[in-house]
């Protein structure tokens, strides 16, 4: 191999080696802002953004050993790329998981890891109050392909036990439930995993490891939509799959064959998202938890649902697992749909959209736009009636939001 290849790689190798120590026994925050950084001979104090699709070999032996993956330098972009890397390995340092893999979307995430680790004649049990799409994704196309997905109630650890076979290999949650911010037990449902000898993947979207760390709980792999908190600007859809090293090199095979690769643009917007996690974490909570108890108190409000409330079922549950009570909060106000919709027209400053994590907030009336597809028997199953809203709260100034939800009361 050419000697200059030789060198920048030892350079490299060198880095990584003096971080790593340095990182070895780092707090969250440090991690967010550190972690898998490499600055390039360059120089550059911040995350290079490596704009490029493929890289360029020394001479035609250093190519035919990056080939045969005795180097394991860069050959492609759809295998490996510099910026790529450092969200990964920033997001396997916050998740506290061996490897990471980064994806093109949330979805490509979950379909990546269950392309990657089941196979035909495999079962699955999945929460029924997992995201719509990825209900979808098990019971029409996994189903498709021999992989059958029984679906049960998150809250509910004898439904969870019920519903295992001998077949079963995977068990699939989200915690806080989305819009009713239902628990689940973490350590529980781990338990029921490992004695089957069953996967437990937990879509960690809506509390990002800033507040919750499933894998330190017993889950064998976390996923995520980075769209949503990990950017928290609302700038770039993307995934990303944490867990054993063992199981991620799967996982990465699949993403490198397929081909839902996260671009390096995508990969360096998170990069730089991840730095301000906790702190915008931190904010969200403490401005949801305040707009909660607001809402509790207007007598035009039939019922808040928010784990940070003493009042809801999972708050001890909660407050064992998770660092803080998240960002999404639903309320149901007196009426039916009409109601619903006049309080969210009555806003100004939410932004009437279905996505969440942004350091805008957003409203949304789930049974007609994010949950409009099920049944109106799923719709009652889970929860979900006419007069129920769904907020993400953002980083405006918490009065400034009362404000405007009061403009939505007014207008009922
Ligand atoms: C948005 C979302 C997804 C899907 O992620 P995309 O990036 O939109 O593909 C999966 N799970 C949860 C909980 C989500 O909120």
């Amino acid at each position: 191999m050419a000697k200059i290849d030789l060198g920048a790689k030892a350079f490299l190798d060198q880095q990584r080696g003096i971080l790593n120590e340095a990182l070895q026994d780092a707090g969250l925050d440090t991690l967010a802002v550190r972690a898998g950084q490499l600055r390039s001979p360059e120089g550059e104090h911040g995350e290079a953004m490596f704009m490029t699709s493929s890289y360029v070999f020394d001479s035609a032996a250093a190519a035919a050993a990056r080939f045969s993956g005795d180097d394991p330098g860069n050959v492609y972009s759809r295998y490996t790329n510099p910026t790529v890397r450092y969200f990964q390995e920033r997001m396997a340092a916050l998740e506290g998981g061996e490897s990471a893999v980064a994806t093109s979307s949330g979805m490509a995430a979950i379909l990546s890891t269950c392309m990657a680790l089941l196979k035909a004649g495999d079962h699955v049990v999945c929460s029924r109050s997992v995201f719509g799409t990825t209900n979808a994704l098990f019971s029409k196309y996994l189903g498709k392909l021999g992989i059958h997905t029984t679906f049960v109630t998150l809250t509910d650890l004898d439904d969870w036990q019920a519903a295992l076979t001998p077949a079963t290999k995977m068990l699939f949650l989200e915690t806080p439930s989305n819009p009713l911010c239902e628990l689940a037990d973490l350590s529980a449902i781990s338990a029921i995993a490992k004695a089957q000898g069953a996967l437990l993947v937990v879509d960690n979207c809506f509390c990002t490891p800033a507040l919750q760390r499933p894998l330190s709980l017993g889950a064998d792999i976390v996923v995520h939509s980075a769209t949503k908190y990990l950017d928290g600007q609302g700038r770039c859809v993307g995934g990303v799959v944490v867990g054993r090293k063992e199981q991620m090199d799967e996982v990465l095979a699949f993403v490198r064959t397929a081909g839902p690769t996260m671009s390096a643009f995508n990969a360096w917007v998170f990069v730089k998202g991840l730095e301000t996690l906790r702190l915008r974490m931190d904010a969200h909570c403490a401005s949801a938890q305040a707009l909660a108890e607001w809402l509790c108190e207007q007598p035009q409000v039939e019922q808040v649902y928010y784990a940070g409330l003493p009042s809801h079922p999972g708050h001890a549950l909660a407050a064992r697992q998770q660092r803080g009570f998240g960002g999404v909060l639903s309320f149901k106000v007196k009426g039916g749909r009409e109601a619903a919709w006049a309080f969210i027209d009555g806003t100004r400053i939410f932004s009437i959209t279905a996505n969440l994590g942004d350091a805008k907030s957003t409203i949304v009336h789930p049974a007609t736009t994010t949950h409009g597809r099920l049944s109106e028997q799923d719709k009652a199953q889970a929860g979900i009636t006419e007069n129920l809203i769904r907020l993400s709260v953002g980083l405006e100034d918490v009065d400034d939001l009362k404000a405007d939800l009061q403009r939505g009361l007014h207008a009922l």
